[in-house]
């Protein structure tokens, strides 16, 4: 483990690569330039979905999520002893509504596969439905009903590992202002330093690259392409009145709602393309408005009780980047998570903690390499 370790970004990411790299021992600073969990890590609906996630096929990324899942609880329970704190992990499972016949033949393909891969999956009549889920409409004809499936509380587990990294010794450098590009020594390593307007210069040995969307901003300093991309997500709760409750994580073809322990219910999310611009419009939530009532009746005329919208860091595959920049063992990159970066935290900070101890990462990372979006003569010059 190198001495002194420099993450950038201080969203979900950077924060478990963070606690991580402090519990094996490494001197960590986190610069954020504004609040921890200030971005989308703070604006996620906090749903661990890997099968849901995945409807396809098997790929990289499937077993990546999967793998990610199976760490979180115990990894949760250490961020809660050292911080103290309770991030609300429930584990309600999921039913991914079909409202029409022709919906249930890929949901049927898809139990199929995730069998075969270690998925508790199977199909619900109406009958099973309406004992799971006693306020879904009586339009639905079946579901995919996915016990396995669990959720956060986002923006508390954000701050439950915050205060764990405040207790393993992190300096937590929010509010850092303006943030240079990092002045980078010689590939031979000789030391990295972060010059920030609130806080000073910053130096390490390594430094940990986990700036979500603004990931791409990098690509000059570091030489090589990062095509991610902001994709916004509006999402809005709202108080259920008692005793109506949703009790899975609920997925239709055009929403989701998860009932959080607070009996608020999160509906979330459009994905739309609006720049580094993190506002709600009207359109974006009225859509989330609109479909409420045709799974849960008890939604008809109800207002959000709040709304709110994050920046998703999508990158040009639609698979994260996780690994040694190009030549650069000492700058590691972990962003572009996209909608999944909740579920991800656990298993990225895993794998970045194993190449920070020049460990080969457990989990496979070939496919998620930064490495493949590098121009095809430098990849076949080293
Ligand atoms: C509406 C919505 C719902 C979502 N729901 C889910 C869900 O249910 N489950 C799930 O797994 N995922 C979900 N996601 C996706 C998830 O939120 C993201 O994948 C995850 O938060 C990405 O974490 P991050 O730390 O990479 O990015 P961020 O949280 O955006 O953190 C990046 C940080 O880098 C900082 N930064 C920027 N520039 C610099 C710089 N120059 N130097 C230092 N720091 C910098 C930013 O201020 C920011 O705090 C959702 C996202 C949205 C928007």
């Amino acid at each position: 483990m190198p001495e002194r370790v420099i993450v950038l970004g201080g969203g979900i990411i950077g924060l478990a690569c963070a606690f991580e790299a402090a519990s094996g021992g490494a001197l960590v600073s986190v610069i954020e330039p504004g609040a921890f969990g200030g971005q989308a890590s703070g604006a996620a609906a906090g749903m661990l979905a890997p099968y849901t996630e995945n409807p396809e096929q098997p790929d990289p990324f499937f077993h990546l999520c999967q793998d990610s899942l199976r760490r979180y609880p115990a990894w949760v329970k250490r961020v809660e002893s050292i911080s103290g704190m309770d991030a609300e992990l429930l584990h309600t499972g999921s039913l991914t509504v079909a409202m029409h016949e022709a919906d249930v033949l890929p949901l049927q393909t898809r139990i199929a596969w995730q069998r075969a891969q270690g998925a508790e999956a199977e199909l619900v009549g109406p009958e099973m439905l309406s004992r799971l889920e006693p306020e879904l409409s009586a339009q639905a004809v079946a579901a995919l009903y996915c016990p396995g499936e669990s959720h956060i509380n986002a923006p508390k587990l954000v701050a439950a590992l915050e205060a764990a990294c405040r207790k393993l010794g992190v300096a937590l450098l929010a509010h850092a202002g303006e943030i240079d590009a990092p002045r980078i020594g010689g590939a031979s390593g000789s030391g990295i330093s972060v010059s920030t307007s609130g806080h000073g210069i910053v130096k390490g040995d390594t430094l940990i690259v986990c700036t979500g969307a603004w990931a791409c901003y990098y690509a000059e300093t570091f030489g090589f392409p990062i095509p991610i991309h902001p994709i916004r997500g509006q999402i809005c709760s709202f108080n259920a009145p008692p005793p109506a409750r949703v009790n899975h994580m609920v997925f239709s073809s055009q929403a989701y709602w998860v009932g959080k322990q607070n009996g608020s219910l999160v509906c979330g999310a459009s994905e739309d393309v609006a720049g580094y611009d993190s506002s709600v419009t009207g359109r974006g939530i009225d859509r989330l408005v609109r479909w409420g009532p045709r799974l849960f009746p008890f939604l008809q005329g109800l207002e959000p009780a709040s709304k709110w919208a994050g920046l998703r860091p999508a990158t040009r595959d639609g698979l994260p980047l996780i690994g040694p920049v190009p030549g650069r063992p000492d700058i590691i990159l972990a962003a572009g998570h996209y909608r999944n970066g909740i579920l991800l935290s656990p298993v990225t900070a895993s794998i970045v903690a194993d190449l920070l101890n020049g460990r080969t990462p457990g989990t496979p990372i070939a496919r998620f390499a930064p490495e493949r979006f590098a121009p095809a003569t430098s990849r076949s010059a080293r």
